[in-house]
Formats: C-alpha cells, structure tokens, sequence
C-alpha cells in the first residue's frame, strides 16, 4: 500500500493539435515506444518486441480512452529502471466544436504536447487552443510533425510559431533534411545526431553531427542558449563571460522557465516514419511538471464557505476532480477523476460535494493502451477511472467526507441550438431515453428536455454538428434510430432597464381564501451573470415561510419566458414590500403573486431577446474572398480581421448563429468546395428590433 513511482515521477499531459496534424499518429507511437521500453526492462524477458507487438495489433492498441498510463525512461538513461516515469496522457477533442472537452481537458492535465503539421505551420485551430491552454497556464512543448512531406520547412512552421503563437518558442531541435530527405535529427543542446532504427524506429542510435551541418547547429545552438542565459542571472553572466555552461545546467533553467511559460521548447520529426517521437517523449520528463510542481489547487471549504488548498501530498486529505463519464462495453460506466491530494482505497466512501451523494468506490482502473488493470489505491497527482458511482458528473468534486472542499468548478457554457428528437418505432422510444441520459451524463454541453413519453423531446448542445455526432453516436452505441427536426436557436430573453410592479393574487369566494401579495423590483445584471434574487422585507410584511415560495414563483416565470416564450436571464429580483391575510395567506398565494408581478416588471424593464453569436473562422483560397465576405455581411455578420496565409486567406468574423444553419453548404458552393471553416459559440448579444419582430411573430403563429 505505498506507491510504486514517486509523485515527482509523474507527468500528466495532453496532447493537443489541429485536426490532421499527426496527433493520432503520435500518440500511436508514443504507447508503442513507451510499451516497449517498459517491457523490456520487465521481468518478462522472454517477451521479444515482435511478440508484444503482434498482440497489441490482434487487440488493436486503445487510444480512445479518456486517459492512458505509460511509462518511459529517457533515451539517455535507457536501462536504469529507477529512472522510469508514470505518464499519464489525457485525451483531448480534436475538433474546435467541443471547446467544452477542451476546457475540461486542460482543467485536469498539467502539462501538454501541442502537435503541428511542418507544411502548414500555425493552423487557425491551434490558435484557438493555444489562446486556452494560455489561459490556463499550461506548460507547452511544441512537436512540428510531418517534417518528411513534400513541403515541409521546419525553419518556417518555427517561425509561424513564434510569429503567431509565441515569440518564446526555443528550437531545441533541427533536422538534417527536409521532405524526403529527411534523416535525422540534431539535438541542439547535446549536439548530437540522433537516427531510429528497427522496427518502427525503436532503437534510437546516438551519432556526431555531420561536418556539413555543423556551422548550422552551432548558428542554432547559439540563439538557443542565449534565450536560456536570459532566464537565469547566473547563467547570463557566465554566458557573457563566455565560460562553458553545462548541458545540465542549460536543461535545468529551460524546465523552470517552461514551468513558468516563459519559454517553450520545440521539438521536431515525423511520426509517420518514425522519427524523433522518443526523444519528445524525453522532452515530456525533461521540462514539463510534474503535479509536484505545481500550486497547491484551490477549493471551497464547505463547512466555511472559505478558500482553502490542498497541496499534492498523500498525507492529505483525498480530494479529487470527477473530469469524464465514459461507457465501456466490460465494465458499463466509467467516471474518470484526478486525484489532487491525499490518498485513496479501493472499497473505502468519499463524499461529492455537489451531489450531497456520500458514493463507494468498489473498484479502481488505470487504462493501459491495450488493457485495464485493476488497483487497491490510488495517490496524489494520480488519474484513474471507477465503476458504479450513483450521483457523480463531470466536474463533481470527490473527497474526504472529514475534509469536505469544492474544488474550482469548470465552468461549462449553456446550449445555443436544439433540435426536436422523435424515435422511429416504439423500441427506439424505450432505448432513447437511456441512450440520452448516458450521453447526457458524459457531455455536460449536451442537454435534454421535455418528455419522453409523449414524445416531444428537445436535445440541445453547441453547435449543429455537436448535435449530429450525438445522434449518430445513438445510433451507432446504442441502436436507436430517430428522426431529428430542424435545428432551432436557443434564444434568451433579458430587461434593458430597472423597474418596480405589484403582483396580488386574491381569491374570496367560498371555502377558504387565497392571499399572496408582493411588491417587485428588476434591475439588469451583466451579461452571463444570471438570476439574483434579494430578500428586503422588513418588519414582516410577508412571513418568513413565503419568502422561498417568492423566489420559486419568479424562477418559474422566468423559465417560461414572456416575451416568446424562452428564458429570462440576467437579472435581480428584489422583493421589498407586499401583505399578507392571517387565514388565506398560503405559499401557492405568494408564488402566483411573485409571478405576475416579475413578469408585469419585466415589462415595464424593456424586453429583448438575445441570441448566441458565435466567433467563425473561414480558410478560403483569395479568389473568393469577395464573395465569402459579402455573403458572411449578407448574414449580418461582422468581419474582424482577414489575414495572409500561402495563397489563403483567413476570414474572421462575428456572426449569429441563427443565420449558419447549412453554412458548410453555403460555404462549399461559393469556393467550389476548397473552403473550410470552424466555428465556436462566443457570446449572447441582444437581437437587432426588425430581426427580434420576425422572431416574436414567428413564434406566435
Ligand atoms: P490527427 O487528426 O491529428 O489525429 O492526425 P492523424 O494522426 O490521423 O494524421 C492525419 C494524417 O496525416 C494521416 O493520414 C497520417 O497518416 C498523416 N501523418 C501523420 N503523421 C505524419 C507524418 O509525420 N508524416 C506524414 N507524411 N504524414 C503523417
């Protein structure tokens, strides 16, 4: 009962790419390499590579789980087992849709590998995600990929990283040979060439850089340690003084400034034709974090309500972070979590304090790339997956029920666009509705609404194709075939301005009576910040008892809408006066009366609707330019910036999500289907007045 590696030797990452990149490829790779050095330094000597790999490809290697354990030794300590490390690689989404998974993703890894293809460079999808991961603070390296294809120039996809990403890039790395020449590979710190030999390039084979290449390495070298020196006093002074610097002490100051993201390392080779994928893998235990490294997370005490931290110590108390729900075919429902602090046995209770739910955990996993092995404990920094939680979804915090915390919740946005969901037959009714709550309960961007029984299903997420994968995935997984409506806008409505109004309710005919009577006022809050309400009765104009009935009945009217029916946000409700009746007082009373009367002040407040808007991003060969943008204005979109990239252009722009519906349509005939586009929700804003009409009247008819 004591961990095996310590928590030093653990690095939690993920990696990160464009789509097309080689993020498949590479992570391929990496459990290959990383399986092969772990079981050759095993006890399992018999095992050759040939055997192990044969298995794995009868089996098919697993890189879909939402996170994978490997383990690697560096290239430059091969055969000194006490130098092995714990990797445990955090699946990241690569389409831009689910920025969600994204967000979730980078919440729970410490560290990432950002994947990019040496001819394109810098893709707008990787500045989206940099832009995240910079937020939060994620310590990168950087992998230029496909450095064999015709085209490729790592000196230029270097030099769109630093131009567009970064300028504290540092090449760590330089090729001998591009495209199809491509060979080798020169560590710039080392100075040394490194070739990969045998199957699928395992055995990596250490070598001196050729004469010819040498001024180069020593032009790159130069730069390189120049912008380390800048990192360190010490260093810089040695470095102007001209003294020899050892390569330990130049990888020391690089980790600390990478942990710091003051520099980023940037690595390069092809993993198609297996090249240079193991030495990033030494790049991963050379400069990224280990969770020893990092501050001490954030959390909420629940008992105080005050900020506190746990520091990654197994003498701690255990809290950890729920971060994906995932069905397996073996074992059913999977809810993956990290540990932050403390430590964890199998068999043993820890409380979610978001459910209120104290859960067992009766089993614990760690995923290997090609099997499940079950564990008795879990500790500090570690990422594992349970079975058979009851209450527990994504972003629900697991603890010590002694040491009960909330950690630092990721915050998910609400859905912009639903779509009305009907199964074909009456055995797809049954199945859909355990097909949603799964799927529901593993994307907390994914939501469900309305009856199943009678039918009339709303299933809402962010974006069309988000909604399309769903209901294919429904399909596929789960056998249940439906027919799908036309996507709808979720529209939100909000007040302009600040106002008061009375609501009474008052029923005296027979029997006994109904008295509710409540004065309110509405004021607008910031966009995004919700309902507040404010209690302000004073000397007991309205009994304690209906106060919470008030609230229920201004969520309720607020939930329905007024001015079409969607929901009102935004704002503060204060109930600062009203009466009440000794006898015929009741909470039903309060609650009609609260309802008219936020309804009656929303009014008076200057309704509007809003709608998402979404940030878009069109890549289109120049001869288009003209017509994409005229179209996109023609939307009622607005045109942010355009830029330059190698016979492309790049649009960028604003634009209502209400006027994209079959934009990839739209968009294929106007560049007769060279375009591409992405396309991410950024925020609400309040619907022009003639559009707002349209919508108002649309919906009443
Ligand atoms: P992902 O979309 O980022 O997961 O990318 P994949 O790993 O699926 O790769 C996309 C395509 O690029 C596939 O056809 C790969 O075979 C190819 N690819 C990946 N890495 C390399 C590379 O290093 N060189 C070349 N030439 N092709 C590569």
């Amino acid at each position: 009962m004591s961990r095996l590696y310590p928590i030093e030797k653990y690095r939690n990452i993920g990696i990160i790419a464009h789509i097309d990149a080689g993020k498949t490829t590479t992570t391929e790779r990496i459990l290959f390499y990383t399986g092969v050095s772990h079981k050759l330094g095993d006890i399992d000597e018999g095992t050759t590579v040939m055997d192990w790999m044969a298995q794995e490809r009868e089996r098919g290697i697993t890189i879909t789980s939402a996170a994978i354990t490997c383990f690697w030794i560096r290239t430059r300590d091969v055969g000194n087992k006490e130098k092995e490390h714990r990797i445990n690689i955090i699946d990241t989404p690569g389409h831009i849709d689910f920025t969600a998974e994204v967000q979730r993703s980078l919440r729970v890894l410490d560290g990432a590998v950002v994947v990019f293809d040496g001819v394109a460079g810098v893709e707008p999808q990787s500045e989206t995600v940099w832009r995240q991961a910079d937020k939060f603070g994620v310590p990168r390296i950087c992998f230029i990929n496909k450095l064999d294809r015709t085209g490729a120039s790592f000196e230029k996809a270097f030099h769109s990283i630093q131009s567009k990403l970064t300028p504290n890039a540092v090449a760590l790395q330089f090729p001998i040979g591009e495209e199809d020449a491509f060979s080798s590979i020169i560590d710039l710190l080392a100075m040394k060439a490194y070739t990969f030999e045998g199957e699928l390039g395992s055995q990596v084979k250490e070598a001196e850089i050729p004469v010819s290449m040498l001024a180069k390495a020593k032009e790159w070298r130069q730069k390189l340690v120049e912008k380390i020196a800048g990192e360190d006093q010490g260093l810089l002074e040695a470095y102007i003084a001209g003294s020899e610097i050892s390569t330990e002490k130049l990888r020391a100051v690089l980790r600390k400034a990478t942990l710091n993201n003051t520099l980023i390392p940037v690595f390069t080779g092809s993993s198609l034709k297996n090249k240079g994928v193991q030495l990033v893998l030494d790049g991963v235990l050379d400069y990224l974090p280990s969770p020893a490294d990092l501050p001490s997370v954030k959390g909420i005490d629940v008992k105080t309500s005050q900020e506190i931290t746990r520091s990654p110590k197994d003498e701690e108390h255990f809290s950890a972070l729920a971060f994906k729900i995932a069905s397996d075919p073996y074992v059913g429902t999977l809810t993956y979590f990290r540990v932050y602090s403390g430590s964890l046995q199998k068999g043993s209770y820890v409380l979610n304090t978001i459910s209120g739910e104290t859960e067992r955990i009766s089993r614990i996993f760690r995923m290997h790339a090609n099997d499940r092995e079950e564990v008795d404990d879990l500790f500090a920094g570690d990422i594992a997956a349970t079975v058979g939680l009851k209450d527990t979804s994504t972003g629900h915090t697991l603890c010590d029920s002694a040491a009960p915390i909330i950690l630092e919740q990721i915050s998910f946005p609400d859905p912009v666009i639903s779509i009305r969901i009907e199964p074909k037959t009456k055995a797809d009714q049954e199945k859909m509705g355990l097909a949603l709550k799964r799927l529901s309960d593993e994307d907390p961007t994914f939501h469900v609404k309305g009856n199943l029984e009678t039918g009339d299903t709303l299933i809402a997420g962010m974006g069309e194709l988000h909604l399309e994968i769903i209901v294919d995935r429904m399909k596929r997984e789960f056998g249940v075939q439906a027919n799908v409506g036309r996507p709808q806008v979720a529209y939100k409505e909000t007040i302009k301005k600040e106002a008061t109004a009375e609501g009474k309710y008052v029923r005296q005919s027979g029997g006994k009576g109904q008295y509710g009577h409540v004065f309110l006022k509405v004021q607008p809050k910031a966009r995004g910040e919700g309902f507040e309400f404010v209690d302000e009765i004073k000397g007991g104009a309205i009994p304690k008892e209906f106060i919470s009935p008030v609230e229920k009945g201004i969520k309720e009217a607020m939930d329905k809408g007024i001015l079409a029916g969607y929901p009102l946000v935004d704002l503060q409700a204060t109930l600062f006066d009203g009466s009440f009746h000794e006898v015929d007082s009741s909470e039903f009373a309060f609650k009609i009366a609260a309802s008219m009367a936020l309804q009656d002040a929303a009014k008076r407040a200057g309704l509007v609707l809003l709608e998402p808007v979404m940030s878009l991003e069109v890549m289109i060969p120049a001869d288009f330019l003209g017509d994409v943008i005229g179209d996109i204005s023609s939307k009622r979109g607005r045109i942010e910036e355009t830029e330059d990239k190698v016979n492309l252009k790049i649009i960028k722009a604003k634009i209502p999500l209400a006027e994209m519906f079959g934009y990839a349509t739209t968009l294929r005939s106007l560049t007769e289907g060279r375009g591409t586009f992405t396309m991410e929700f950024d925020a609400y804003e309040e619907v022009p007045g003639n559009v707002s009409q349209e919508i108002i009247e649309g919906k009443r008819r």
